[in-house]
C-alpha cells in the first residue's frame, strides 16, 4: 500500500543557446494509496515531465517526491520500484516479448527461475500476449508492443504505476478489453496509479479522481463526475 505525494514539484529544461522551457511550474497532488489517477491536458502541458520526474528519468528543478512520507529524488529509477509504460520507453530489440517480460523481474533479483516463468505467463495471459510471447518486437504492431509494455510495467508488481496513453494504439475491441483488465489488476494489486490519457471515456471508466494540467499546473482536480459535470 503506497501513498505518492508531490510537493510543489517544477521542471524547467534549459539548454545552452536556447530559451528555457518552464515545463512543469509547481504541482502538489497526494494520490492515496490505490488510487488511480486521470492525468489529462493540451499536448505539451507537462504530463510527460511529470511522470518522467515521479519515474527517475529526469531531474527536479525544485519541490519533492514522496512515496509513502519518504523523499525519492535522490534515488535512481531502479531503486523506486515504480512501473513504467511510455510509449518512447522501448521494449529491449534482441529480446522475445517473454524475455522482455522477464527481464524487468531478473533485474531486480526478486525471483527465482520458475517463479519468473510463472509470472511470465500469467501476466501474459491477463493482456492477451500468449500467442506472441516468442516474437521479437520488431515484428509487433503498434498495439501489440503497447500491450507488451503495459505487461512489463505490471509484472514487477511496482508501488507505483505510471502510465502515459496506454491504450491508444489499440483497435477499440482491444482497448475494452484491455482497459476491463487493468481496471481488474488494479483493483486486484492495488496499484497507487497515474495514468495519461486523451480519452474521456477511458479516464471516466478507471479513474478515481482526475486532474487536468494546463501550462504546467493543474487547474482542475476532482472525481470524474465533477470534472465532467462542471460547467
Ligand atoms: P505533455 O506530455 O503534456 O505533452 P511534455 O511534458 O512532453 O508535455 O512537455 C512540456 C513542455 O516541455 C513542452 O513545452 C515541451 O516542448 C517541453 N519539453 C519536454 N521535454 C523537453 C526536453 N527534453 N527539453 C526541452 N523541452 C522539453
Ligand atoms: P510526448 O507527447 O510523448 O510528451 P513530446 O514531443 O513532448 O512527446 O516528447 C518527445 C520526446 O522529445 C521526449 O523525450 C522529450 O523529452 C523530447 N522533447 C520534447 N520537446 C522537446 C524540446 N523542446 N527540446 C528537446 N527535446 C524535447
Amino acid at each position: 500500500m503506497t501513498e505518492l505525494e508531490l510537493r510543489d514539484l517544477r521542471k524547467t529544461y534549459s539548454a545552452r543557446g536556447r530559451p528555457s522551457v518552464d515545463a512543469v511550474r509547481g504541482i502538489d497532488l497526494t494520490l492515496r494509496s490505490g488510487e488511480l489517477l486521470g492525468l489529462l491536458g493540451p499536448s505539451g502541458c507537462g504530463k510527460s515531465t511529470t511522470l518522467r520526474m515521479i519515474a527517475g528519468l529526469e531531474t527536479v528543478t525544485g519541490g519533492d517526491i514522496l512515496v509513502d512520507g519518504s523523499s525519492v529524488i535522490a534515488r535512481p529509477a531502479q531503486q523506486r520500484n515504480i512501473g513504467v509504460a511510455f510509449e518512447n520507453y522501448a521494449l529491449y530489440p534482441p529480446l522475445t516479448v517473454a524475455e522482455n517480460l522477464a527481464f524487468g523481474l531478473k533485474a531486480r533479483r526478486r525471483a527465482e527461475r520458475g517463479d519468473v516463468d510463472h509470472k511470465v505467463k500469467e501476466i501474459a495471459e491477463r493482456v492477451d500476449l500468449t500467442a506472441i510471447l516468442d516474437a521479437r518486437p520488431a515484428g509487433l504492431s503498434s498495439g501489440q508492443k503497447q500491450r507488451v509494455s503495459l505487461a512489463r510495467a505490471l509484472i514487477r508488481e511496482p508501488d507505483v504505476l505510471l502510465l502515459d496513453e496506454p491504450l491508444s494504439h489499440l483497435d477499440a475491441a482491444q482497448r475494452d478489453t484491455t482497459r476491463r483488465e487493468l481496471k481488474r489488476i488494479q483493483k486486484d494489486l492495488g496499484h497507487t496509479t497515474i495514468l495519461v490519457t486523451h480519452d474521456q471515456e477511458e479516464a471516466l471508466s478507471l479513474a478515481d479522481r482526475i486532474a487536468v494540467m494546463k501550462d504546467g499546473v493543474i487547474q482542475q482536480l476532482g472525481t470524474p463526475y465533477e470534472i465532467y459535470d462542471s460547467p
